[in-house]
């Protein structure tokens, strides 16, 4: 079964898991966990991390013929998740 979120093969314990267990645990994670995503923002900028995963599968390199923007923001979006773990 692939994961709608991240878009990677998983196998499921039962019928009812819709999305992989990486993705569960880093949405249930979301709901009580932001961080600032632009430290140098006076106002700042939280994005959970299931947002900042759905965009990084959106704007992956293999999805825009490997172009020079998808792999900066998918550099980006990869240090930003980073931060969080
Ligand atoms: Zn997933």
């Amino acid at each position: 079964m692939i994961c709608p979120e991240c878009w990677k093969h998983f196998r499921p314990f039962a019928e009812w898991q819709k999305i992989c267990t990486v993705c569960y645990r880093a949405e249930k994670r979301s709901h009580s966990e932001y961080y600032r995503c632009a430290d140098d923002n006076p106002k700042g900028c939280f994005v959970d991390d299931v947002l900042l995963r759905q965009a990084r599968c959106l704007c992956h390199p293999d999805r825009h013929a490997q172009s020079q923007l998808s792999v900066r923001v998918s550099q980006q979006l990869n240090r930003l998740l980073a931060k969080n773990h």
